[in-house]
């Protein structure tokens, strides 16, 4: 039930960002970017939403995902490097000790609301 909570979280956000111009607009398309490393599932977020927004004025809202990529940094000698399959070293020096520095953000970039 991951996804359940995320989506929770991101209508508590466009909810708040629909009302913050003033009025009552309703909200026509939502941004979303995710990071490649959540593992969270776009499919799976719509279908929530659509549960969570029925008879709101989010209703009806187009939900678009952007994969953010996964970068990850290598202890060994420092190099950043874009993460591109599961098992992954320092393309570098071959190091497999590293951090992931990115790919677990999840938030709303920008919502389209109605005049
Ligand atoms: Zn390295």
């Amino acid at each position: 039930m991951h996804e359940f909570s995320i989506t929770q979280e991101l209508v508590k956000v466009v909810d708040e960002a629909r009302v913050e111009g003033g009025g009552n607009p309703r909200v026509l398309r939502v941004k979303i970017v995710v990071g490649g490393f959540t593992a969270v599932v776009p499919d799976c977020v719509r279908h929530y939403f659509k549960m969570l927004v029925e008879g709101t004025r989010m209703e009806g809202a187009e939900l678009d995902f952007e994969v953010a990529p996964v970068t990850a940094s290598c202890a060994a000698c420092g190099n950043v490097f874009d993460v591109v399959s599961v098992e992954f070293s320092c393309p570098s020096c071959g190091g497999g000790e590293t951090d992931i520095i990115s790919g677990r953000e999840l938030f709303v970039d920008s919502i389209e609301v109605a005049d």
